[in-house]
């Protein structure tokens, strides 16, 4: 069976700014006991430790966090690694596109650059592992800032269709759209793993 304890680790990917970090936080709300919907359980340490560290949205902090969900009524227990750093390749970067299994190369749509990085990811990944067959899902954040959006929706989606992975733009400030991208990467791995 391939429920239960399945545990899946997630690298979220994208230039500094772009919103990783933010999401990370709200992950944790989104699944807090009470909240009702589909989701369960839930990494009670995490809005713990966002009281303790004044300094959260450090850009150059790389953090793990864990969380557990159900998707398509199985439970999810995610294991989250929020990158930070420019996009040059680094013993550190190589090491956690070696570990994760499912990536979340996020850009900013109000921030072009951050759009170019993102281009740049699957073939760094490539370079470590050698194969395309990675499940992956692009997202592009900051959605609520309309008047400020330098990336249009299609742009994403050509990316998205170049990476052959689904697409989301979300906001975490609205907290639109961010279970989807996280759940829609689970069908990804979950996908991948159930094919020949
Ligand atoms: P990271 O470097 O990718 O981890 O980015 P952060 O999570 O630290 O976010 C950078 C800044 O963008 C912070 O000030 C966030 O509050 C802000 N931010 C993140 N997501 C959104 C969003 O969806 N909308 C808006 N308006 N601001 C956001
Ligand atoms: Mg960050």
């Amino acid at each position: 069976a391939s429920g239960g304890s399945r545990e899946y680790k997630v690298v979220m990917l994208g230039a500094g700014g772009v919103g990783k970090s933010e999401w990370h936080f709200l992950v944790g709300i989104q699944h807090s006991p009470g909240h009702s919907g589909t989701h369960c359980g839930f990494a009670m340490t995490m809005q713990f430790i966002s009281h303790q560290f004044p300094d959260y949205h450090d850009p150059t902090i790389e953090d793990a966090y864990k969380t557990q969900v159900r998707i398509d009524n199985e439970p999810a227990y995610l294991d989250i690694l929020d990158t930070a750093g420019q996009a040059e390749f680094t013993a550190m970067r190589e090491q956690y596109m070696r570990g994760g299994e499912g990536f979340i190369i996020c850009y900013s749509v109000t921030d072009r650059q951050s759009f170019q990085e993102a281009a740049k990811f699957k073939e760094l990944i490539f370079q470590v592992r050698h194969t395309y067959e990675i499940p992956l899902v692009l997202v592009g954040n900051k959605i609520d800032l309309e008047q400020f959006r330098q990336v249009s929706t299609e742009e994403g989606l050509s990316l998205a269709r170049e990476y052959n992975c689904a697409f989301f733009e979300t906001s975490a400030a609205l907290r639109f759209c961010i279970d989807d991208a996280f759940h829609g990467l689970v069908r990804e791995i979950r996908k991948k793993e159930s094919m020949p």
